[in-house]
């Protein structure tokens, strides 16, 4: 194992769904949540937005409401102060909640600061155990196991938990006035180019129910969807990503009916789907002994 990916699994620091050009820094060396990322705005309306930066930390969704806002997901800890800057561009209301799509923190780093400023942290219940067990500064302040709604100043966000995937605490943000979807890392995209996706089988994720979950999101009324990482989007590639992930399942199902080796699973995991080492050493075992 390389030295710069020992350090980022001690720190659990990444553990996400990635394009590119995270492994492009990976290989160049980059530790994420170390440097705050160049964050810019993304405006869905007048009282929605996504806060944005390529690929690594995942999104901040932002919805501002008369009595304050509530946050999705919120970087690493060292993007707090920029996450700040950003807000203080649309709203001088104070950020009331934080949801976390999941555990990883690059979607939960800034819960500690935002809690310090009197924000409540949201995120299922299988999340927060994560984070109580990975000694994660910010652990959620409430959880759910299947659905929740915060209802804040006229306006409401749905969280579902719909079953295993990326983890086994991955959770949706539905704005059902907007109809937007905040997927977290259940989606990634990074236009033309689909990244593969990372199975946290440490963190519970699993492949084979990757696509029934993802299903039930998209059964949910919305046109735009903001993906844990990569530019929004809508629901066609959310299912040419899902249909994506059927296929893998699909693939390494019939390669271990046929008694191929690991080697031969894990060659054709990084040729036809794209795997990169982080993947190929998160989630090999696990999609093996998935499709046994
Ligand atoms: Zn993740």
């Amino acid at each position: 194992m390389a030295d710069g990916l020992r350090r980022i699994t001690q720190r659990q620091a990444v553990l996400c769904a990635l394009g590119v050009a995270f492994f492009a820094s990976y290989v160049y060396g980059q530790q994420f949540g170390v440097e705050p990322a160049r964050l810019e705005l993304v405006k869905l309306a007048d009282d929605l937005y996504v806060i944005y930066n390529e690929f690594i930390p995942g999104n901040t969704t932002a919805l501002i409401t008369s009595a304050g806002v509530i946050l999705v997901d919120d970087k690493y800890a060292v993007d707090h102060a920029n996450v700040m800057a950003q807000l203080s561009r649309i709203t001088r209301q104070p950020v009331r909640y934080v949801i976390n799509t999941h555990y990883h923190s690059d979607h939960s780093g800034g819960n500690q600061a935002l809690q310090a400023l009197g924000a409540q942290a949201v995120s299922s219940e299988r999340a927060r155990e994560r984070m109580v067990a990975n000694k994660q500064a910010g652990a959620t302040d409430v959880t759910f196991t299947d659905r929740m709604h915060v209802r804040l100043g006229d306006k409401q966000i749905d969280l579902y938990y719909f079953g295993r995937a990326h983890t086994d605490g991955d959770i949706v943000a539905h704005f059902p006035q907007h109809r937007v979807l905040a997927a977290g890392d259940l989606f990634a995209y990074a236009g033309e180019t689909l990244p593969p996706e990372l199975i946290d089988y440490a963190g519970g994720g699993s492949a084979r129910e990757w696509p029934a979950t993802m299903d039930k999101a998209m059964a949910l009324a919305f046109d735009r969807v903001v993906p844990g990482h990569g530019v929004v989007t809508g629901k066609p590639e959310m299912r040419r990503y899902r249909d994506n992930a059927q296929r893998l399942v699909t693939r390494v199902g019939e390669m271990v009916g046929q008694k191929r080796t690991r080697g031969e699973i894990e060659k054709m995991l990084r040729s036809d789907f794209g795997w990169p080492d982080l993947h190929v050493q998160s989630g090999l075992d696990g999609v093996i002994k998935e499709a046994q």
